[in-house]
This record gives C-alpha cells, sequence and structure tokens, in this order.
C-alpha cells in the first residue's frame, strides 16, 4: 500500500500541531505507522489522498450511523449553509432536534445543547452539583467522558491508549472530587456511597461502555446503579454521547429499561457536525441558565449547520427497521469472525479482543495483547479495512454497510488473522 502523500503530510502536520494531530488517537501511536489523510467518504467507504480506499468501521468515531456523506444529509447541509451559517439567535432546527431527542428519549423532558460530548458531560456534571448541593461524583476506570478536568481520571479511550491514566494540568484537588469505581462491579460503588453518605452529587456512566473496547453492562449493574443513586439522593447520569441514537432509538436506556436521572448525547445527534447535549427531567434542567442558577453557554451552540444534520440524521433513523438492518449486518460481521477471537457486540458496536477469556472489566480489557491488537490493525489496513487504531475503542457498523461489505470483511479478517498465526 502506498502512502507517499500522507508521509508527506504527516511529517508537515507533525511540525505543525502536537503529534500531527487534532485529537491524539488519530495519530496512530499505539499501533504505530503514518495515518492515512482521508480525503473523501461516501456510504461505507473512505479513500485516502493517495487513493487507497477502504470499508469503514470507525464511522468518525460514532457519529455515521448513517454512513458518510448520506444524501439526505448533505443535502440538510447545503440548505441550511445557504441560509447563513450562525446567527447567535434562536432558530427553527434547534426546537425540531429538541422534539426528536425527548420524543425518544422519554427521560429527557428538556434539553440544552452544546458543541460536544466533553461539554455535555462536563455541563452534566455541573448539573448534578447545582441540583443536589453536593460536590463528590463517581466515574468508572476506563469509562470516558470527554476531557474536562474532573473527568480525566482514570478515563478510557486515548487516556488508556495513551497511558495517561490522569492528565497532567488537572489540579489534585479538583481531581479529588472524582471517586472512581470498577465498571460491572457493584459493591466498588456500594462502598463509595458508604464511605461518602449525602456527599456524592451523581455517578457518570458509559451504560455500554465503548471507551475500553465495547463491554455491556453484566445483569443487574444498571439497576443497582439506579438503586443506589435513587437512595442516597444522588444523581445518576447515563453517558449516552455513544450509545444514544447507536443501539436503538432509545438508545442503552431504552435497551435496559433503566430511567437516569440527566443524559448526555453528542456524535450522532450531530449527524457528523460538532454537537452535544445534556438533558432530563424538568425540575433538574429548570437550573440550567436563563431559569435557574447554574450558568453554562456557547456561542455556536445549536449552530443551524449541526443541528440541521442532526436533523436529518434522526429523520433517517425514524424510519422502520433500521436499527434491525444494522444490527442484523454487526451480527453477521460478529458471528463471521467470532470463531476466531473473541468480539464484544452490543447492536451495531463491536471490539474484537485478543483474550481468550470474557471481557466484562477493565481488568479483563487490559489482559487482551495490546501489541497484537496493532498488528492485526496494520494486516486490516493493508487489505483495505479501517477500524480503531487502538484496542480501546469501538468499532461502528451503519446502515451504508452491504452484507458484501461484511463478507468481504470477514474474509479479510481471517485473513489478517491467519497472517498473525
Ligand atoms: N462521552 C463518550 C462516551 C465518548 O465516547 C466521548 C468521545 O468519544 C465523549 C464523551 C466526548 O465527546 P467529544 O469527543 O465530542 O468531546
Amino acid at each position: 500500500m502506498q502512502l507517499t502523500k500522507s508521509e508527506a503530510l504527516f511529517a508537515e502536520a507533525q511540525r505543525l500541531m502536537p503529534g500531527g494531530v487534532n485529537s491524539p488517537v488519530r495519530s496512530f501511536r499505539a499501533v504505530t505507522g503514518t495515518p492515512p489523510f482521508i480525503a473523501s467518504g461516501s456510504g461505507s467507504r473512505v479513500v485516502d489522498v493517495d487513493g487507497n480506499e477502504y470499508i469503514d468501521y470507525l464511522g468518525s468515531w460514532g457519529p455515521l450511523v448513517l454512513g458518510h456523506a448520506h444524501p439526505s444529509v448533505v443535502a440538510a447541509l447545503m440548505r441550511a449553509a445557504e441560509n447563513g451559517t450562525s446567527f447567535g439567535a434562536p432558530v427553527e432546527q434547534e426546537v425540531e432536534l429538541a422534539r426528536l431527542i425527548t420524543g425518544a428519549l422519554p427521560s429527557i423532558e428538556s434539553l440544552r445543547l452544546v458543541n460536544s460530548g466533553t461539554e455535555a458531560c462536563m455541563s452534566a456534571i455541573r448539573l448534578a452539583r447545582a441540583f443536589t448541593g453536593r460536590d463528590k461524583i463517581i466515574k468508572f476506570a476506563g469509562n470516558y467522558h470527554g476531557h474536562a478536568d474532573g473527568l480525566l481520571v482514570r478515563a478510557g479511550s486515548g487516556g488508556l491508549t495513551h497511558g495517561i491514566p490522569t492528565s497532567a494540568g488537572v489540579p489534585e484537588s479538583y481531581a479529588s472530587e472524582t471517586l472512581v469505581a470498577d465498571f460491572n462491579d457493584l459493591d466498588s460503588v456500594e462502598q463509595l456511597f458508604n464511605s461518602y453518605p449525602n456527599a456524592i452529587a451523581g455517578i457518570i456512566v458509559e451504560p455500554v461502555a465503548g471507551n475500553m473496547g465495547v463491554v455491556g453492562p453484566t445483569p443487574g449493574f444498571l439497576e443497582g446503579l439506579r438503586r443506589v443513586t435513587a437512595h442516597d439522593g444522588a444523581m445518576l447520569i447515563f453517558d449516552e454521547v455513544i450509545t444514544g441514537f447507536r443501539v436503538g432509538a432509545g438508545g442503552a436506556q431504552g435497551l435496559y429499561g433503566i430511567m437516569p436521572d440527566i443524559t448526555t448525547l453528542g456524535k450522532i445527534i450531530g449527524g457528523g457536525l460538532p454537537v452535544g447535549c445534556y438533558g432530563g427531567r424538568r425540575e433538574i434542567m429548570e437550573r440550567v441558565a436563563p431559569l435557574g442558577d447554574m450558568y453554562q453557554a456557547g456561542t455556536l451552540s445549536g449552530n443551524p449547520l449541526a443541528v440541521s444534520a442532526g436533523v436529518a440524521t434522526l429523520t433517517e433513523l425514524r424510519k422502520p427497521g433500521v436499527y434491525e438492518q444494522i444490527d442484523r449486518l454487526a451480527t453477521r460481521l460478529t458471528d463471521g469472525v467470532g470463531a476466531a477471537f473473541r468480539i464484544n457486540r452490543v447492536g451495531s458496536m463491536f471490539t474484537g479482543f485478543f483474550n481468550p477469556g470474557p471481557v466484562e472489566s477493565l481488568a479483563e480489557v487490559e489482559q487482551s495483547d495490546a501489541t497484537k491488537y496493532g498488528r492485526y490493525f496494520h494486516a486490516l489496513l493493508e487489505r483495505g479495512v479501517y477500524i480503531a487504531p487502538s484496542q480501546f475503542e469501538a468499532g461502528f457498523v451503519s446502515t451504508a454497510h452491504t452484507e458484501a461489505d461484511i463478507d468481504a470483511t470477514i474474509e479479510r479478517v481471517r485473513e489478517a488473522l491467519a497472517e498473525l498465526g
């Protein structure tokens, strides 16, 4: 595979930007080598600047549930752009997006749009603190909620990939308000509530972990979180930035039948443009400015381009059978390669682990052979299949993938695994 133009661009990018990238995991540090610079995407495929084509399972890290350049999304963007890109004043599409979100997620009666998942989670935590009058929060080791200071404590995604469990620059005093429990281990949560009675503002959790590789909740785990938070008067915050409109129209909360107090969304609701959202019960959201005393704002929040792409995406997802289709394709993929190695899958999100045993905890994730994953990643890239350049991430199937894409992928995965030995 020729990467001549990508190599030249990457060399220059490294002079101009830390690691040559604007988000760490794109740099291929975990798997080594040169990241292809992407020139275009259409449907299930992306093409790099050297003309190499890949079947894409990165999906821009989750937003592109309809695949690349979906005609409805492109048309909505063109229409919006022609009418002006930003006003700093309310626009109709914000109301439409809010209607679509609240209609799909009954736990969200009222919401605020922001520009990223990071902002959504940061604001959700502030809101939980404002509402409860308490300071401490619980997060799970290996869960990632963006890069706000208090959430970069034992974080997943790039934090795991790059071995930076707690970032430099986060004040100790601030990080000490974040308590860390183990995912799928309710005892570890109950111990914290016993140690800090009436002090914990809330728990933030990825209901299906995606940032330590995909790890679904074990039976009773989410129900247990609901029970202990309700008992203590703490908020249960579901970070559905990945799972919202991914694992079903009602997100993970719909799939597992749990009502969180606050939900964060991102990725899919922006259809590939920068959007985030936090929302919940009306009485909680009424604490947000201008109604309440919790301040949070944004120059470009509810931006007409971004919300138009979101509305177009969520409208497509309302068509009958969409989730059945992507789940069926994802099942075809994971069944096809599942005999060869361990795959965790929830809906259309999945991760393959080089670990013979079940993977239900961060400890079991960390037993996976990440070096082997790097070799596997390159063996697939060479064969025109693009997956996440790190063991600790999810892969995504979109509505644009075809059975032929999936079967070609299975074939190439088998070849790649055979090459690894
Ligand atoms: N929460 C989860 C579960 C995520 O996966 C991510 C990003 O990958 C975030 C929050 C942060 O979102 P963003 O990268 O848009 O700031």
